[in-house]
């Protein structure tokens, strides 16, 4: 690979050369943060660089859940979280999600407005009927959202379920096809004349009064701000604030299922989807906290092999599944759910800490990047 030394003058003036801006890390938080940028300074020279070929983090292998938060998950939530913070956190969720449709059009990122079942199994306890009428009024007083909440029974038998007693129904969540979505966000940046450099890897910095020398994997390039979205990466930046959470996903082989929509299950440490024929099934980080805490992308076999003990017994119950394929993703979790938004000094600035929501949030945590500059 070419060192930044090596390059032409006409490689130089593109790409190293007047950064007002760079952003470290191509997922859906670093592209929005240079949209967000773009439209607040459209002259400014705004360059991303990705230490992958490709973003390789979350934002490409996530389940495609567009959500803001399920019964049981805010049930969770609100027992270990200020209440306060539980909500500025929803409300983040619900702005980002609504500048997200403002900015891809559905079909972009085949946006699919299906709601989501939040299914309990037969031995877990249920949420205090309460407790759903209570969160109705929370949304309708703090978002303006009508029973956003429901309880629905019948989904059990009308998608073939079995080891579930019953399931709280969101109207408001949806699904979108995750490749669509960061290949619309990455073509806008690249229609707003926003650069690009993959595989250059942020190694360090130094900041001085107006800018920053970056240390990267292919020699040193300034800018005026630096905005790093390295989300599960960035525990040397805030080594007690956050760390990395590995997911796992399969995806099975087409079969015949009456499966349409988004589930979570165990307060949202299970999700599974439709995908045409195939059915998406992730989670299972609660199985083992200690090996998925890593940036390591590999396979827990232990619990690929419970999800797929689970789709057989549990989601498409009766057949057998074959598994496609198999991956994991690098999330970034925390003491708290809300994303960590901060400047640690006035020229560079961090947006990390997405948790599990990070397609709605992400376009909220860009905008408020964007204002911090
Ligand atoms: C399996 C899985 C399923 C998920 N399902 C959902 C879901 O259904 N719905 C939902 O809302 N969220 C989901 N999430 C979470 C969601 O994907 C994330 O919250 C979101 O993608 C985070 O985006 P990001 O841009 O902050 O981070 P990332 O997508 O991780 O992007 C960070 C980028 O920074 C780059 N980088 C890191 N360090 C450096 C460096 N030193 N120099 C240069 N570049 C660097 C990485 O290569 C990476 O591309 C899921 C996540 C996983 C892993």
């Amino acid at each position: 690979m070419l060192a930044f030394n090596q390059l032409s003058y006409w490689e130089r003036a593109l790409y190293l050369q007047d950064n007002t801006f760079i952003i470290v890390g191509a997922g859906i938080v670093g592209l929005s943060t240079a949209i967000s940028l773009r439209q607040r300074f459209p002259k400014e020279k705004i360059l991303i660089i990705e230490r992958g070929y490709l973003p390789t983090g979350a934002s490409t292998k996530n389940a495609g859940f567009a959500c803001f938060g399920s019964p049981t998950e805010l049930h969770d939530d609100l027992q270990k979280m200020p209440a306060q913070a539980v909500w500025e956190t929803v409300a983040l969720r619900l702005e980002g999600l609504e500048l997200l449709k403002a900015r891809v059009k559905p079909e972009q990122m085949a946006w699919r407005p299906c709601g989501s079942w939040d299914l309990i199994a037969k031995q877990q306890a249920t949420l205090d009927p309460g407790f759903i009428d209570g969160l109705n009024r929370t949304f309708k007083q703090n978002f303006g959202l009508e029973n956003v909440f429901s309880i629905d029974q019948e989904a059990l038998s009308q998608f073939g379920f079995a080891g579930y007693q019953t399931s709280y129904y969101n109207r408001l969540e949806g699904s979108i096809e995750t490749h669509l979505l960061i290949d619309a966000l990455y073509k806008q940046c690249v229609a707003s004349d926003i650069h690009f450099l993959f595989a250059t890897s942020l190694e360090a910095f130094e900041s001085s009064e107006h800018e920053v020398l970056l240390h990267t994997s292919n020699g040193e390039i300034k800018t005026a701000q630096l905005l790093i979205c390295t989300n599960g990466f960035s525990q040397a930046y805030f080594p007690n604030e956050l760390k990395p959470a590995r997911a796992q996903v399969c995806i099975t082989k087409p079969l015949k299922h009456r499966i349409r929509g988004t589930f979570h299950s165990d307060s949202g440490y299970y999700y599974f989807r439709d995908i045409g024929e195939r059915i998406l099934f992730g989670g299972g980080r609660n199985l083992d906290f200690e090996a998925e805490t890593t940036t390591e992308f590999e396979l827990n076999h232990f619990i690929q092999d419970t999800l797929l003990e689970k789709l057989q017994n549990e989601i498409i119950p009766g057949q057998k599944v074959e598994i496609e394929a198999q991956w994991s993703g690098i999330m970034c979790v925390g003491d708290q759910k809300k994303p960590l938004i901060r400047s640690l000094n006035k020229n560079v600035h961090a947006g990390v800490r997405m948790g599990g929501m990070g397609i709605a949030i992400g376009s909220a945590v860009g905008e408020a990047l964007s204002k911090m500059v």
